[in-house]
C-alpha cells in the first residue's frame, strides 16, 4: 500500500538549504539589483556567478532536466517541492538555471536536438551564455493553432521563414528564437536579417519574420513536428508554473495572516472578525487542495508521462489560476489600502493573477480539454432514465433478494412494507 505524503529526510535537507539560500542570498540581491541575472554589467555578473556556482556545487543546476537530458533528474515531484520555494523569489529560477522561457526551449532541444544542435545551443543555454524566447502565438490567433500562418519554405540548402508572431516573451533580449511554423519548429538567431521586432508590446514582443533565411540544420525535430514539440514544451511549462504559483499563494497567505493579527478595527484585532477568518480559512484550504493536486499530478508524470497526465496538467493549470486570483484578492483586501500600493508584493501578484489564466493556454481551452477527456470515459444511458434512477435500481435490487423471499415469505412482507413506506413518502 504505497500512500505517503512525507519527504525523504535527505531531500528535505536539500529543501532546507534552498529555502535558506533563497532568503539570505537571492532575496537581498533581488531587492538591490533587480534583474541582476540578465545584466551584462561585469560588476553585477560578479555578484550572480558565485551564487550560481553554489547552486551547481549543490547539484541543483537546471533541475527541470531529466538525467538522460543532462540535468540532475529529480523528476517532477521533487521539482514541485523545490519550485514551491523558488517561486517566492523573483530571480531564484534563473539563479538555479531553471527559468522560463529557456527551460521549455532547453527541454525541446534536449529531447529533439541533434548532437550538433545541442552543442551549438543547449550547452550555452545551460551555461546562460545565451538566452532564448519562444515564438508561437500570432496576432490573428493564439488559442487555436490551426489559425497560425507562419511558414518555412525550403529553398536550396536553406529554410526561408515568413510570418508574424506576437507575445514572444523576452524576444528582443533573446539570442535565439524558437519559431513554431506550420511545418516545423525552427531556431532563428534574433539578429538574422529579416527579424523585425516591433516597438510594442515591450516585454512580450511582436516579431515579424520577413523571409528570414536559416540553414537546413536550424529545423528542430522532424519536419511537420512542431505541434508535438510544442506539447512537450508546454506540458512541462504548465505544471512548473503551477508549482511556483503555490509559493505565491503561500506568500499571500503569510501576508494576510500577519496583517490580520496586527491591525485593529471596531474594537477587535481584525483576525477576530468572522468575515476575515472566512477569507483566511478559504485561502488556506484552497492552497492545500491546489498543492496536493499539483504534487499528485507531478507524481503521475513521474510514473507515466506528460502525455498520459495531460488531463490533470490542464486541470491544474486553470485551478492554480483560480486559486491565485482568489487568494491574492483575499490578501490584498485584508491588507486594506496598503494592499493597493506597490509597497508590498501583493498588488503586483493580484494584478498579475489573470495572466495565469491566459499564458500557456486560456482557461476555457484547458477546461474544454478536461471535459472532453473526462467525458470520453462515459457512455450515454439507454432509454429514458439515468443509471442512478432509483426506482429502476430498486427493482433490480429486489430481484437479487427473490431467492430469499421464496424461502422466507415474511421477509418479502417486510420488503413490501418498506416499498409502501417509500412510495407514500414520495
Ligand atoms: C504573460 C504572457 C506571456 C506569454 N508568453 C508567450 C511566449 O513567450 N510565446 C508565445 O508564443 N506566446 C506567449 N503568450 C501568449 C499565450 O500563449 C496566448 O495569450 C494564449 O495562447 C491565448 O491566445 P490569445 O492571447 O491570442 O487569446 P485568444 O485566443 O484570442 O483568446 C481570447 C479569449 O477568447 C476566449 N476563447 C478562446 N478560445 C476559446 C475556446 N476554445 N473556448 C472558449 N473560449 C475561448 C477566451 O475567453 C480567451 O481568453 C503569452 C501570454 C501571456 C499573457
Amino acid at each position: 500500500m504505497g500512500w505517503d505524503f512525507s519527504t525523504e529526510p535527505e531531500f528535505q535537507k536539500k529543501l532546507d538549504w534552498v529555502e535558506n539560500f533563497c532568503r539570505t542570498e537571492i532575496e537581498p540581491l533581488d531587492l538591490v539589483f533587480p534583474y541582476a541575472v540578465r545584466s551584462r554589467n561585469p560588476k553585477i555578473k560578479a555578484l550572480v556567478k558565485p551564487l550560481q556556482d553554489e547552486v551547481k556545487a549543490q547539484g541543483l543546476w537546471a533541475l527541470f532536466l531529466d538525467k538522460e537530458l543532462g540535468g540532475p533528474g529529480f523528476g517532477q515531484l521533487k521539482l514541485g517541492l523545490l519550485n514551491e520555494i523558488l517561486g517566492r523569489y523573483g530571480s531564484a529560477p534563473q539563479i538555479f538555471g531553471a527559468a522560463a522561457p529557456d527551460t521549455g526551449n532547453m527541454e525541446m532541444l534536449a529531447a529533439y536536438g541533434t548532437d550538433e544542435q545541442k552543442k551549438r545551443w543547449l550547452t550555452p543555454m545551460l551555461n546562460q551564455e545565451i538566452w532564448s524566447a519562444y515564438s508561437m502565438t500570432e496576432p490573428q490567433g493564439g488559442s487555436d493553432p490551426r489559425l497560425f500562418k507562419t511558414h518555412a519554405v525550403r529553398v536550396g540548402d536553406e529554410w526561408v521563414i515568413h510570418g508574424e508572431k506576437w507575445f514572444t516573451s523576452a524576444g528582443k533580449a533573446a539570442d535565439i528564437l524558437f519559431v513554431m511554423c506550420t511545418n516545423g519548429m525552427f531556431v532563428v538567431p534574433r539578429d538574422a536579417p529579416g527579424v523585425e521586432i516591433m516597438p510594442e508590446p515591450r516585454t512580450h514582443n511582436h516579431i515579424k519574420y520577413n523571409d528570414v533565411h536559416v540553414p537546413l540544420d536550424h529545423l528542430l525535430g522532424p519536419e511537420d513536428g512542431a505541434r508535438v514539440l510544442a506539447q512537450r514544451r508546454l506540458g512541462g511549462g504548465r505544471i512548473h508554473h503551477a508549482m511556483r504559483t503555490i509559493s505565491q499563494c503561500k506568500l499571500a497567505l503569510d501576508m494576510m495572516c500577519e496583517r490580520a493579527l496586527s491591525r485593529e478595527s471596531h474594537g477587535k484585532i481584525i483576525s477576530e472578525h468572522q468575515m476575515v477568518q472566512e477569507k483566511i480559512a478559504d485561502s488556506y484550504a484552497a492552497i492545500q487542495m491546489l498543492r496536493l493536486y499539483v504534487l499528485e499530478t507531478a507524481w503521475k508524470i513521474d510514473n507515466s508521462s506528460i502525455r498520459e497526465t495531460r488531463t490533470d496538467i490542464a486541470a491544474v493549470k486553470y485551478s492554480m489560476a483560480k486559486v491565485l486570483r482568489e487568494v491574492s484578492f483575499n490578501a490584498l483586501h485584508i491588507m486594506g489600502s496598503l494592499g493597493t500600493t506597490n509597497l508590498t508584493p501583493i498588488q503586483a501578484m493580484y494584478a498579475g493573477a489573470p495572466t495565469m489564466g491566459i499564458a500557456d493556454g486560456v482557461d476555457e481551452v484547458h477546461k474544454a480539454t478536461v471535459a472532453r477527456n473526462v467525458l470520453s470515459g462515459y457512455e450515454p444511458h439507454e432509454g429514458f432514465w439515468p443509471t442512478e434512477y432509483i426506482p429502476a435500481k430498486r427493482e433490480k435490487a429486489r430481484s437479487k433478494f427473490e431467492p430469499l423471499f421464496e424461502k422466507d415469505p415474511d421477509l418479502r412482507k417486510i420488503a413490501d412494507g418498506y416499498a409502501e413506506y417509500i412510495a407514500r413518502r414520495g
